[in-house]
């Protein structure tokens, strides 16, 4: 793994592109709400904030000696383009337990949790109908001996490729954080 302590070069969209249109106050009623253009809404009638924070995801590198499990988005944002398994963590819940989680969820695939190892952190940004979410996502490498079948009753995937780590082409891969990882980081 190469040194990821250096700033990212990766492109950030522009956040914010409907934020500024929730104007009224739920504790005043007041069309007073303001968004400072990055996480957070205050009324300049009343003391109500309102923080749209960073979310934390995980992104699972499975690898079976020198190939990498990828999904295919069968829904928006980036539909049709490669992704690692994974997603939010859901409050209260730990990282690695969103691991085991979402392999679950997603590849049927009953982890052991002390064979996740954790790789590095990467910010992203997530457009959801029209709201963009600033994400931070955490690298998870999961080796496994064999390669195997996943069946496809699934309802945010709609293919599974292994691709050898050498072919991977960043272009095909639908964030900017899995990008920037597979090009600096892996
Ligand atoms: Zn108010």
């Amino acid at each position: 793994m190469k040194n990821f302590g250096t700033s990212l070069s990766i492109t950030i969209q522009e956040t914010g592109l409907s934020m500024d249109k929730l104007k009224f106050c739920p504790k005043c009623g007041h069309e007073t709400l303001i968004w400072d253009g990055e996480k957070k809404w205050s009324c300049s009638n009343c003391d109500y904030v309102l923080f749209h924070n960073v979310a934390a995801a995980v992104a699972l590198v499975i690898r079976c000696a020198d190939e990498i499990l990828f999904t295919r988005r069968n829904q928006e944002p980036q539909k049709g383009k490669l992704d690692l398994a994974g997603g939010f963590v859901d409050p209260k819940e730990g990282a690695e337990q969103t691991c085991s989680r979402e392999l679950l969820e997603e590849l049927k695939l009953k982890v052991s949790i002390s064979r996740l190892r954790y790789l590095a952190s990467l910010p992203n940004v997530y457009l959801y109908k029209n709201i963009w979410y600033n994400t931070l996502d955490l690298f998870y490498e999961y080796v496994v001996d064999e390669k195997f079948e996943v069946n496809m009753e699934l309802s945010e995937i709609s293919e599974v490729v292994w691709i050898k780590k050498s072919e991977i082409n960043v272009d095909e891969i639908a964030f900017d954080s899995q990008k920037h990882f597979f090009e600096n980081l892996y």
